[in-house]
C-alpha cells in the first residue's frame, strides 16, 4: 500500500472509519502511537490511528534528539533499561532508520572545575557505555569508542571554549536523530504503508473497552471509532482521557542558536553543571546548522498546555551553565528561540512521583491499555509491549527488522542535506525541483519550496504549522517562521 499521507486520504479514511470495526485503535501519533499503529499493522492488524492535532504535535517534537544507549541508566544500576536502549540505538542506526540517525561526537571539556578523579570517573562511565554498545551488537565504525583529547583538538572541535585552564576534553560517541518530528512523520507513514488509517486533526472524546468517541477538529462533527481493542499513547495527556493514570509533568527546556554560533562546533558538548555531581547540560549541533543547548528539568505548575513555554529563568539558567566553559558568554539577545518538552513522572501518591523518563510504563485501566514515560529512543520496544498487551492473540512484532520508510544503507543521487532528511526518498525531491525550477528557490535553513510541496503530497500536511513546526523546524526561530509563512501558504494553496 502507498506510504503518503495527504488531505484527500485523510478525507477518505475518515468516512471508511465509521463503517468498520478495527482490531486496534491508537491514540495519539507521537512517537510512541505512531510506533504502536506500525507494530500493529504490521502484525496484519487493522488498525485506525488518531491525534488531536498533528504527527509529532507533543512531547516528540521537543526531545534533545538523542538516540541514547542508556549510559544514565548503568550509573543507577538500571542494566536491562540500559541495555534496551542500547539495542534499540542499534537498531535504527543500522536497520530501521539509518537514514535520519547517525553517529555524533560529544567533548566533555576538562576545565579547571572538573578534577582529574571525576574525569577518570566520567570516562570509566563512557567505557561502560561502549560495552554496552558492544553487547549490543552495534559494531564500532558505526560507533566508535570513548578516547582523551589534547586541549589543540578539543579547540578544533568546539572553537568557542576557554583556552585557559583547559587540559583537553573527553571525547565520545552517540546517536542522533536529524530530526525528532521526521522521524514520527517517518513511522506513521511506514505504518500506512501497512494500511493503518492515520487521521490527524481526530481528538479522542472519551475511551472505552471497545473504542473511541472522537471530533474531527477540521469540521466539528463528532462520531465513534469501534475497535477490538485501544492503546492510549497520548503522552503528558494520558490522564485526561484515563483519570487512573495520574501524572505529574516535569518541563525540559532547550534554547535555539542561530547557524555559526559558537564558532560552528563539530562536536556536541557535555557541559558539567556547576555545583552538581554526574549532571551535565548538552550542547547539540544540529544537521542545518542551529544549535541547542539543553537541558533543565522543573515541575510544570498547572493544567498541561499544548504547547509548553520555556520560561525566561530556564534561558538565564541554560546561559549561565554554558558560559562555564566558552571564551565569551553568549548574551541573552544571541538566542534565536527556545522550546520547552515535559516529561511525565507518574503521580505515585503521598507527594511522591515515579520516574518514567527511563523504563516506560504500560498500564491496563478499564479494558484500555496506556502507554506512557521512556524515550524517544525506545519508542519502538514500547510500541511493541503495549501491542503486546492490548492483542494478547497477536503474532509477534516484526518492526525491529522493518525499515522506515526512505530507509536505505545505499548511495543516493540527490545533495547530503537532502539525503538526511529524506533518505532514499531525496531523488524523488529533487525530481520536482527539476519539473518546475521554482521550486528549488531555498525558504529558510537550506529548505527548499519543493519540500513544502512533498510535505503536502506525502507527509500529511494539512496547514503552514504543520508545515513550518513539524515537517521542517523552521519556526522554532519566530522571524525565520514569519520570513517562511508565504511559501508555506503557497504550497498548500497549489500542492
Ligand atoms: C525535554 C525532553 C527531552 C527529551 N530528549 C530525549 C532524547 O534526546 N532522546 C530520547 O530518546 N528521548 C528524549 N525524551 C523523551 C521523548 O521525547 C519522549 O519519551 C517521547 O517523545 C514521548 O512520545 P509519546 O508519543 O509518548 O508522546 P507525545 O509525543 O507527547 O505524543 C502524544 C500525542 O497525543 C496527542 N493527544 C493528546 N491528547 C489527545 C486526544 N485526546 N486525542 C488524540 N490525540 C491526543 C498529542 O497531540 C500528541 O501528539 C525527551 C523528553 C523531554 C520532555
Amino acid at each position: 500500500m502507498n506510504s503518503s499521507l495527504n488531505a484527500g486520504r485523510r478525507a477518505r479514511e475518515l468516512r471508511e472509519v465509521r463503517d468498520v470495526v478495527v482490531d486496534v485503535l491508537v491514540v495519539g501519533l507521537g512517537a510512541t502511537g505512531a510506533g504502536a499503529a506500525l507494530d500493529a499493522a504490521s502484525r496484519g492488524l487493522s488498525v485506525a490511528a488518531v491525534d488531536a492535532h498533528d504527527l509529532a504535535f507533543g512531547t516528540s517534537r521537543w526531545s534533545s534528539k538523542l538516540i541514547h544507549g542508556g549510559l544514565r541508566y548503568l550509573a543507577k544500576g538500571q542494566v536491562g533499561v540500559a541495555h534496551e536502549s542500547a539495542a534499540e540505538r542499534g537498531i535504527l542506526l543500522r536497520r530501521t532508520a539509518p537514514h535520519l540517525v547517525s553517529a555524533q561526537p560529544y567533548l566533555l571539556p576538562l576545565t579547571p572545575s572538573v578534577t582529574p578523579a571525576q574525569a577518570a570517573t566520567v570516562m570509566a562511565g563512557y567505557r561502560l557505555g561502549d560495552a554496552l554498545r558492544a553487547g549490543a551488537g552495534t559494531p564500532r565504525p558505526t560507533l566508535p569508542g570513548p578516547s582523551r583529547v589534547t586541549p589543540e583538538r578539543a579547540l578544533a572541535l568546539v572553537p568557542s571554549l576557554r583556552p585557559y585552564g583547559l587540559r583537553g576534553a573527553l571525547l565520545s560517541w552517540d546517536g542522533r536523530v536529524v530530526d525528532d518530528a521526521r522521524l514520527v512523520v517517518a513511522v506513521a507513514r511506514t505504518a500506512a504503508a501497512h494500511g493503518a488509517r492515520i487521521l490527524t486533526r481526530c481528538r479522542a472524546l472519551s475511551l472505552s473497552e471497545d473504542g473511541a468517541q472522537v471530533r474531527d477538529e477540521l469540521t466539528g462533527a463528532e462520531f465513534g471509532i469501534r475497535a477490538r481493542a485501544v492503546v492510549n499513547a497520548t503522552g503528558v495527556w494520558a490522564g485526561q482521557l484515563v483519570p487512573s493514570v495520574r501524572l505529574r509533568p516535569s518541563r525540559g527546556t532547550h534554547l535555539v542558536l542561530r547557524p555559526g554560533a559558537l564558532g560552528g562546533p563539530r562536536a556536541g558538548m557535555h557541559v558539567p553543571i556547576p555545583g552538581e555531581r554526574n549532571r551535565f547540560a548538552l550542547v547539540l549541533p544540529q544537521a542545518d546548522g542551529r544549535i541547542y543547548v539543553g537541558l533543565t528539568d522543573e515541575p510544570l505548575e498547572g493544567a498541561v498546555p499544548d504547547v509548553p513555554e520555556a520560561p525566561e529563568a530556564d534561558v538565564a539558567f541554560l546561559l549561565d551553565v554554558l558560559g562555564s566553559v566558552l571564551a565569551e558568554p553568549v548574551r541573552r539577545e544571541e538566542v534565536a528561540g527556545a522550546f520547552a518538552g515535559l516529561r511525565p513522572l507518574i503521580d505515585a501518591g503521598d507527594g511522591r512521583t515515579a520516574d518514567v523518563s527511563r523504563r516506560h510504563a504500560v498500564l491496563r485501566s478499564g479494558g484500555v491499555v496506556t502507554v506512557v514515560g521512556g524515550k524517544l529512543t525506545t519508542y519502538r520496544r514500547m510500541a511493541e509491549d503495549a501491542v503486546d498487551a492490548a492483542c494478547p492473540h497477536a503474532r509477534p512484532s516484526r518492526t525491529a527488522r522493518l525499515p522506515l520508510v526512505g530507509a536505505t544503507t545505499s548511495a543516493v543521487n540527490a545533495p547530503r542535506r537532502l539525503v538526511e532528511r529524506y533518505g532514499a526518498e531525496a531523488e524523488a525531491v529533487q525530481d520536482l525541483m527539476r519539473e518546475d525550477p521554482a521550486l528549488a528557490e531555498p525558504v529558510a535553513l537550506g529548505v527548499t519550496r519543493a519540500e513544502l510541496v512533498w510535505a503536502v503530497r506525502h507527509e500529511g500536511a494539512l496547514d503552514a504549522g504543520d508545515l513550518l513546526d513539524r515537517r521542517t523546524r523552521i519556526g522554532l526561530v519566530p522571524e525565520d517562521r514569519a520570513a517562511a509563512l508565504p511559501a508555506a501558504e503557497a504550497a498548500l494553496a497549489a500542492p
